[in-house]
């Protein structure tokens, strides 16, 4: 692809500019013995030489001015003649006090001054800018409105990307209904005629939302390759600046680049940074304004039938002005969301042939363990793992490579572990809880995927769970199981190393706990003591004030509520620990020697030597539970 960037007017002021810099320079020039000549005459000429000077300091020269009877002045050089006959030399500072003070005291000064043009440049330049910035401001004003920025935009050239693009929908997998409603926009593209001919409305701005990652480039991408129009992208944080006026111009810049060669696809990335919401009037909002009215009044300002189609993305549609939105504008909008399933296996099916994967790598149980991962984490996902595969000297990526990689997407960077001994075994024995605990809702939870004690971003340690699908919804008996495995790391704290030896280490344990309790009741109505009622929360989850059209005996109602429920999860999963010690004891150990176990070790140290892959029916969603540090 080539970047072109529209910068003939760049050059055009950068010759001028040194023209007139080089005329001045020789005008210093010319100006440079008319300077020297008038002092050398002001004070006189030089007399006659004789042998071995004195060297004087410029202090000795400030003390004896009164016995200085001649001086010759060479830049800082000075030589002369003392009153007594004695010949001196000195380094002196130019001061000009010190010049009248000496031909005060009747002394004969003379002053050679051969400074290089070098030293001109101390005094020239400064003026030479000054002219220069009044010459380009004036020269800008000329161009009438706009002219002054117009220039600056030439300086401060918009990073736009074209040129025709190869990306096509092929390159684009997971997000099927997504192409499919950007496929009208494409055929607009190819046929224009024929919609002109029936009278259609085609969009002329498209807003792509959704996470980072998921693919919003691509897409626009993918339109023009389909189409294959140009694609021309900029980027919303482009338009704002030190420099008020500046997003304006630019806006128009890319417009104008737009006219000359549609049909094309003009992409602008962030639209956000521009088309945020009018709000506070800070300057630097006033200037965003202006840049938004610009970007507005170019979409209305061109037909449809030109064949621009401008589409924006951003991450946050819900903080865009509504102007943005109208008919005519950004009228037509596609979220895209993150990929489910099906679609995450779609992308690792793309992506994974672009790295050699071993066989025993099996993506249909990646793309299960990867809810939430964009398409980006996903392709990102099989590079590391190629990298950490590389590394280990592996010919083709193995399960362990796409393990670790997850991972470290997941939960950041394995940590260089710093901890006690004793804190590793707490940590164990913590993660075992879980681990053995969850293996008795076996058949309401997700299987377990490991256990590891290896620490990883804030966790010590953690137990995966890994979905059988993506659903979305829990059953009452799933949420007091989720519950009671969420807790069981502390109550494992509790039983092996006593009451007073618990750590810090659940907080998340309990953070995502107190969420989940406080949605069933609240949100989910699956209290029958709180009933039906909606009870908005308003800002943080466990602000007690937080509760939105809930009288206070409601929300001591809520409040105690959750309370039971996670009494309740913590003390059936105490029971099952307190009942199964040595098993739970041996999972630890097992932890300890081998810092992971996979969920398969797990069910054989819990459930004997039998290989039970029950699957289960009944599966929700839950994916990990992760402890802090
Ligand atoms: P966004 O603009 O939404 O932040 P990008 O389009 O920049 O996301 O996505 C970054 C990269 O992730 C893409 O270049 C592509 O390699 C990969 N990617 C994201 N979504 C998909 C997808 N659905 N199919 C294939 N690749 C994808
Ligand atoms: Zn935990």
């Amino acid at each position: 692809m080539k970047k072109q960037n529209d910068n003939k007017n760049t050059k055009r002021d950068g010759a001028s500019i040194f023209l007139i810099f080089a005329g001045l320079l020789f005008l210093a020039l010319m100006l440079r013995p008319m300077g020297g000549g008038q002092m050398t005459g002001k004070f006189g000429a030089v007399p006659g030489a004789q042998p071995a000077p004195v060297e004087l300091s410029f202090s000795d020269v400030l003390r004896r001015e009164k016995d200085i009877k001649t001086m010759d002045i060479r830049g800082a050089r000075a030589t002369g003649v003392l009153r007594d006959g004695t010949k001196y030399r000195a380094t002196i500072a130019y001061d000009p006090e010190l010049l009248s003070k000496l031909s005060a005291a009747g002394a004969t000064v003379s002053i050679n001054d051969d400074k290089s043009w070098v030293d001109y440049l101390g005094i020239w330049v400064p003026i030479l800018m000054g002219g220069l910035f009044i010459w380009w401001l004036l020269r800008g004003m000329r161009g009438g409105p706009g002219g002054l920025s117009r220039s600056l935009v030439s300086q401060n050239p918009t990073k736009i990307t074209t040129g025709k693009t190869k990306t096509t929908f092929k390159d684009v997998a997971g997000i099927d209904s997504e192409k499919q409603e950007l496929m009208e926009i494409v055929d607009f593209l190819k046929n224009k005629d024929k919609f002109k001919s029936v009278g259609a409305r085609v969009p002329r701005g498209v807003l792509l939302s959704g996470e980072p990652g998921t693919g919003k480039t691509l897409l626009a991408r993918a339109i023009a390759g389909e189409a294959n129009v140009p694609f021309f992208a900029a980027s919303g944080s482009d338009f704002s600046g030190i420099i008020v006026g500046l997003g304006v111009a630019k806006i128009k810049e890319i417009f104008e680049m737009a006219k000359r060669n549609a049909p094309c696809i003009l992409f602008i990335d962030e639209i956000d940074a521009i088309g945020q919401r009018r709000s506070t009037h800070s300057y630097n909002d006033q200037d965003r304004e202006q840049t938004l009215n610009q970007l507005l009044i170019e979409m209305d300002g061109f037909s449809n039938d030109t064949g621009i189609i401008v589409i924006g993305a951003t991450n946050r549609p819900d903080m865009l002005d509504a102007a943005l939105l109208r008919p005519g504008r950004f009228d037509r909008q596609v979220y895209i969301e993150l990929p489910d399933m099906a679609g995450r296996r779609e992308i690792l099916d793309l992506y994974s042939k672009r790295v050699k994967i071993a066989d025993s790598v099996n993506l249909q149980d990646l793309a299960r363990g990867t809810t939430g991962f964009s398409g980006a984490d996903l392709e990102n996902l099989l590079n590391e793992a190629a990298l950490h595969a590389v590394r280990g000297g592996r010919a083709a990526v193995e399960p362990i490579d796409v393990e670790e990689a997850r991972d470290k997407i997941l939960m950041g960077p394995r940590k260089v572990r710093k901890m006690r001994p004793e804190d590793i075994k707490l940590t164990a024995y913590h993660e075992a809880g879980h681990a053995f605990v969850s293996m008795m809702y076996a058949d309401v939870t997700d299987p377990i995927h490991k256990a590891t004690i290896i620490p990883r971003g804030r966790a010590l340690g953690m137990v995966q769970h890994l979905p059988i699908d993506d659903k979305v919804s829990m059953t009452l008996a799933e949420v007091r199981a989720n519950l009671a495995v969420a807790l069981a790391g502390r109550a494992a704290e509790e039983i092996f190393f006593g009451a007073d030896k618990i750590t810090t280490g659940a907080e998340s344990d309990i953070a995502s706990a107190t969420r989940l309790a406080r949605y069933s009741i609240t949100v989910a109505g699956l209290s029958p003591r709180v009933g039906l009622a909606a009870i908005n929360q308003v800002g943080t989850f466990n602000a007690r004030s937080a509760l939105e059209n809930a009288s206070e005996k409601t929300a001591e109602l809520v409040d105690g509520e959750i309370r039971d429920w996670l009494d309740t999860a913590h003390r059936d999963a105490a029971n099952y620990l307190r009942k199964n010690r040595a098993t739970v004891e041996k999972l630890a150990n097992e932890l300890l020697k081998r810092e992971t176990l996979t969920g398969e070790e797990i069910r054989e140290i819990v459930l004997g030597r039998k290989k039970t892959t029950a699957p289960k029916k009944n599966v929700r969603r839950q994916k990990k539970s992760a402890d802090d540090a």
